[in-house]
This record gives structure tokens, sequence and C-alpha cells, in this order.
């Protein structure tokens, strides 16, 4: 915990205040850096995520033989890039704002496997570490198809190690599934925020799911604990992994081509602006970092948080990145947003990527509904709650109050031509019961008028 001298000076910034009063702010990042200038500083490159793409690619044929319905993408795990009018024109009625340009949803809710952007990173972490024990201990080649992992002999060298990780839910989901189905022992810690479906999903697979009573940082941190003590054990840490990182920011090289295929320009007259849900920043933050290897200055990239667990905009606000809590400042991390209720934000990911990204947003939980319900049903597409935490981002920069940012950017007058992109990072699985009753909720918001705050 931080000093309450500290916390007493912080609360008179008045970004801070507004993140204790659960008022949603726009945060603009004045540590911005032109791209190529913050590249050169970086510690991870493009080579390093070419690797991770090709890791991704030699495992394909293993992929697509033991999850069938990877089969018509060959055993790529990617999702649809869809453009979204219909929900564009309404937020833009409902809120009278005017956004400019095309507006497109990133369907990681979609993603096969795991049905969630975890499905990136998190997959990618578990298959590294089945790479290098095949490869030590198994013989198996650089070369080879991958679908010899499925011979008894591989599952049962994998049967041997164990992997574990603290999760939120969905990381727990990606990890759980890909060690279960390789033949690896796995245990996943799962937060108070977990959702039951979830845990009941893993155990179906043969999954330890080991429950807390307390938030993500805790269950972490037990994970972490109990496996150090075990040498075969392979810890995901979710906090500090630039495995799950780069196996993130692979999506920008797939984004670039889903672009070109579609013949959308990104380029000096064509800004593309990305909207990231942010937990603990693993994801946004590797996605963020793969968009700036490939599009450059042209990309504009922003973290989207609930007004209850705004973890990174506070790191990143104060410059303390983990070195502070939300709780610090009498925030509850209480949020309907269950894969982004993390309190302390990735101890290298904020740092990393301040450099880089173009600044942070809250949105409140009611906001998260209102938006789940009419993007239900303009263009019948489910996300859960955390997973619209983006979709909002092009009304903050409509408005007046950020005009000097887009001046600044060099962007003002390409508006037009802009490309707007929320990731709407999950929900295919979500169990229809429960989907209902998000839906429903966003329904009644829908109809309550609030004083004061932007709604929909
Ligand atoms: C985990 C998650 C995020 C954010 O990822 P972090 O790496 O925790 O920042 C966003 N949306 C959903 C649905 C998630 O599960």
């Amino acid at each position: 915990m931080l000093q309450n001298q500290s916390i007493t000076r912080l609360l008179k910034e008045p970004c801070v205040a507004d993140l204790a009063n659960l008022s949603e702010t726009f945060w603009v990042n004045p540590h911005k850096k032109p791209c190529q200038e913050a590249l050169e500083a970086a510690e991870l490159t493009l080579e390093d995520v070419l690797e991770a793409s090709e890791r991704l690619e030699r495992f394909a044929p293993y992929i697509r033989s033991v999850f069938p319905e990877t089969q018509p993408a060959g055993g790529i795990l990617e999702s649809p890039l869809r453009e979204i009018p219909r929900m564009q024109k309404i937020l833009c009625d409902r809120s009278g704002e005017r956004v400019q340009g095309r507006w497109f949803l990133k369907c990681d809710s979609h993603l096969p496997v795991s049905g969630s952007i975890k499905a990136r990173g998190g997959i990618y972490e578990v298959l590294c570490f089945a790479e290098k024990i095949a490869m030590e201990e198994g013989g198996l080649s650089l070369d080879e198809d991958y679908s010899v992992l499925t011979q008894e002999r591989y599952r049962k060298l994998f049967s041997s190690y164990s992997v574990a990780v603290g999760s939120t839910g969905n990381l727990g989901l990606s990890i759980g599934i890909m060690s279960a189905k390789l033949g690896f022992s796995v245990t996943v810690h799962m937060s108070a925020d977990a959702r039951q479906w979830k845990k009941d999903l893993l155990r179906s697979r043969g999954v330890q799911v080991v429950e807390y009573e307390q938030d993500y940082s805790l269950a972490v941190t037990e994970g972490r604990r109990q496996a150090e003590n075990n040498p075969r054990c392979h810890f995901v840490d979710d906090e500090n992994s630039t495995t799950l990182f780069l196996g993130y920011a692979v999506a920008a090289l797939r984004l670039k081509a889903q672009l070109e295929k579609q013949k959308i320009e990104v380029d000096a007259d064509h800004p593309l602006f990305v909207y990231l849900p942010c937990g603990v920043g693993g994801g946004p933050g590797g996605v963020a970092f793969g968009l700036k290897l490939v599009f450059g200055d042209y990309v504009h990239c922003f973290f989207a948080e609930p007004t209850h667990a705004p973890c990174m905009l506070l790191g990143m606000a104060t410059g303390l990145h983990h070195r502070i809590c939300v709780q610090d400042i009498g925030i509850d991390n209480q949020t309907a947003a269950d894969g982004l209720a993390v309190g302390r934000p990735s101890g290298f990911v904020g740092r990393f990527m301040e450099p880089f990204m173009d600044g942070c947003y809250t949105v409140s939980d009611e906001n998260l509904y209102r938006m789940l319900a009419l993007l239900g049903e303009t263009e019948d597409l489910w996300l859960e709650p955390s997973a619209l935490a983006g979709m909002c981002g092009p009304l903050w920069l409509a408005q007046d109050s950020e005009r000097e940012y887009l001046v600044k950017q060099g962007v003002d007058g390409l508006m037009e031509q802009a490309v707007h992109i929320p990731w709407g990072t999950g929900g295919s699985m979500v169990p229809e019961e429960d989907m209902q009753q998000y839906y429903q909720n966003g329904k009644k918001l829908l109809n309550i008028q609030e004083g004061g705050e932007e709604t929909f």
C-alpha cells in the first residue's frame, strides 16, 4: 500500500480524483513518442512477433486435428473483422455525437477453442512450453508435422509436467483447455469474479480449479507460490509474461492481412483507431504493440477499463504503474466486467507501452450493459460485458473537448476517412441463460435516464 500522505497528494490531481469518484474519464497520454523512437528503445521487436507467428503455424496441423472446428481455417485461430454500421448509427443517435469514419468490430469474442482474446496469448504460451519439452525430451524437430503430438508417447511425456495459472476466468479457460488437451496436469486459480460456468466447463475437461474469495491479484500470487515448489510446473504469469504478450501481438499481423483483403486503407490519410478492453494489460498491450510494429504512427491505441477497476489508467497517469492499485484510492474493483476486474496492472506492460499509447478511458458497468443490448439488437453480435468496453471509444474522440488531441496528432482533418476498431474480446461461449440475463439488464438500463453521466 502507498503511504496516506502520497495518496492525499495524488487525489488532488484532477484525473485521479475523477477515477476515485468513479466518473467516466478520458485520459490522453502525455508520454507518447513518435513510433520509431519508441520502437528503438523497446526490448521486443518485430522478429519476436514473427517468431511467435511461425510457432503458431508449426502447431496448426496439431490444432486442426484436436479441435475439429478449426479445420476450415487450417488450425489457425483467428476471428472475423466485421463492420457494424447499425451499431455506429444507434450509438451516435443516442449519444448525440457525430462520429465520422467507419466502425468495425474485431470479433475475438468468436475466436475458436476458448471464445475470448485469451485464445491468443494463453494458448500460445502453453504451446511454447509443450514445444520445448517435446524437443528436449521427445525428439520433436522443427520441420516435423506437429500432429505427431497427439501420439500417446507425447501425451505421456506431457502428463509428467504441470501448468498453473491465476485468472478471473477467461485466461483460465484458454490455458486449462489447451493444457488438458495436450495431456498436462493443469491447475487454474480462479478469483471470486470468475463465472460459475467457466469453472464447471474446466472441471468437465479434467482441469483442477481452485477457488478464491478474493480478487485476481491474490489468485495469481497464490498460484505462483504453489507452483514455485514444483520444478516440473510451468506457471503462466499473466502479470509479467512476455511470452503471453507476444502471442497476443501476432493479432496485428493477422489484422493487417484482413484489412488489406477488405481493401481498407491505413496510411497518412487514413488513421486507424483501436480501442482495447484492458485488465492486467497483457492482452491489449500485446495487441497494441503488434499494431505499432505494423502500422507505426498511423495507428492510435486506447485502453478501455471499467470505472470500478481502472488499474492501467491509474498506473499510467500517476507514473506509478504496478506500484499503485485501485484500492489505494478507495475503489472496490467490483465490476460486471469480470474479465477486467483487476486492481493492479502488470509489472511490465504499463511501463513498456507508455511511449506507444494514445490514452485510456473508463466506462461504467451500466453503459457496458447498455452497449451489450444495443449491439445484440442491431448487429446480432453477443458479447460479454468486458468485451464492450472498447465500443464507446469513438464517441470520446468525437467530443469537442478532445479536439486538441486530434489536432496534436495531426488527424483533425482526416476523421472522415478514419477507421475505428473496438476490440470485442469475448463472449461466444457464454451460456444462453447468462447472456439473456446480461441482455435484460441492458434493456432495463436503456430505459432509465440518468442525470449528468453520458449514456446511450
Ligand atoms: C482478459 C480479458 C481482457 C483483458 O486482457 P488483460 O490481458 O487482462 O488486460 C479483456 N476482455 C476480456 C473478455 C478478457 O477476458
